[in-house]
């Protein structure tokens, strides 16, 4: 049976960008592949208003975020925890056997920048993690607050996963001084998984070189050399590079202000129904993602039996809680294609299924 995902990952993928991955191979060494590689840099740069380049990894995201601490960490790496994949990225780290340390807030809560200073003017860190966005708990940090921080402390090397929130709101790395931005594909980017993309600052690329164990598929100079001549280190993803393409050029013709708008809009719209059922949003007020709503589930509604009828009766799929808050808050994506029209056939359906629970 076919149904659709509004789970905040993976997300529905278009037609055009299915039809874009099914061309015909085209070697990864060869001409035609530097000139696709080389075709989408500019738009991958203007996605993240950046000069720096943007390497694209054949793995997903978690790939290149253990990668990029490896490359990175010459002291301690700082990671900020405020949800899942932020707790994750610290275990990560210790089972890379890196001396990391945690700037814990409990689910929900963004990072806190005060608190970010005070632990970096310890001196004992040379590289933070952050997660803009936490899918986990739909929580959305201040990344400028932040990054305001980071700017303080120079030798600091700041590593930021947008995976949820790239091109869903406007993310400045130059402006703001972010050293490493990683994303994936299966997320705010509405691709199939197995892509992730890593765009590193000159200052991160030099302290690569003075690390001795970068090993090889992740090795951020390796990429960057391969980068120059427009190629990867080793046989990239192809399909999901053509579809990536495929992707820029949408995102082109609607227009980035218009995407953030519509992703604002649709977010909206969601959290407005939803308070309106008398669910209550789960992260901190005015730290709610922009590109899914996570509520807590003040109704005490079977989850999975909303699911089930959802999937079976409608053909949609939300989602309902991530790990320790599975049953107490559901999440629903508004990332990638979604309009106002898909978004109100959703709800609808939500409603339905909810009267069937007895839930007005
Ligand atoms: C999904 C997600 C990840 C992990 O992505 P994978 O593609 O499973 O490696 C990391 N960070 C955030 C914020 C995510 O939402």
């Amino acid at each position: 049976m076919s149904y659709k995902l509004f789970i905040p990952g993976p997300i529905a993928v278009s037609e055009k960008t299915l039809r874009a991955m099914a061309q015909p191979m085209i070697g990864h060494r060869s001409t035609d592949f530097v000139a696709l590689y080389q075709s989408i840099q500019p738009g991958l740069q203007g996605l993240l208003y950046t000069a720096d380049p943007v390497y694209l990894s054949t793995s997903s995201a978690w790939g290149v975020m253990e990668g990029s601490i490896r490359n990175l960490t010459q002291k301690k790496v700082l990671c900020c925890m405020n949800g899942a994949f932020s707790d994750k990225w610290l275990d990560v780290a210790q089972r890379c056997g890196l001396a990391a340390g945690a700037l814990k807030s409990d689910w929900g809560q963004p990072v806190d920048p005060e608190a970010l200073r005070k632990a970096l003017s310890t001196g004992e860190y040379d590289v933070v993690t952050i997660i803009h966005n936490e899918t986990s708990c739909g929580c959305m940090s201040d990344l400028p607050a932040l990054a305001a921080v980071l700017r303080e402390f120079p030798g600091v090397i700041s590593i930021v996963d947008t995976v949820s929130s790239f091109s869903a709101v406007p993310i400045k790395k130059d402006e703001l001084g972010i050293d490493v931005i990683i994303t994936g594909s299966q997320k705010a980017l509405a691709l199939p998984p197995g892509l992730s993309l890593l765009s590193p600052s000159k200052r991160a690329l030099e302290r690569a070189a003075l690390c001795k164990t970068r090993g090889y598929y992740f090795d951020l100079l390796e990429f960057q050399k391969n980068h120059e001549a427009g190629m990867t280190p080793s046989t990239p993803v192809i399909p999901l590079i053509y579809a990536l393409k495929s992707k820029l050029e949408d995102i082109a013709a609607e227009g980035l202000e218009a995407r953030y708008a519509r992703h604002a809009r649709l977010n909206q719209t969601v959290r407005t129904w939803a308070l309106a059922k008398g669910f209550k949003l789960f992260p901190k007020e005015g730290h709610g993602s922009v590109s899914l709503n996570c509520f807590a589930n003040t109704l005490n509604v079977d989850l999975a039996a909303l699911n089930k009828a959802l999937k079976s009766k409608h053909g949609f799929v939300i989602d309902g809680g991530y790990g320790k808050l599975k049953g107490q808050t559901f999440r629903i994506s508004n990332m990638g294609d979604e309009t106002d029209a898909t978004m109100a056939d959703l709800l609808k359906a939500l409603d339905a299924v909810l009267a069937d629970l007895g839930v007005k």
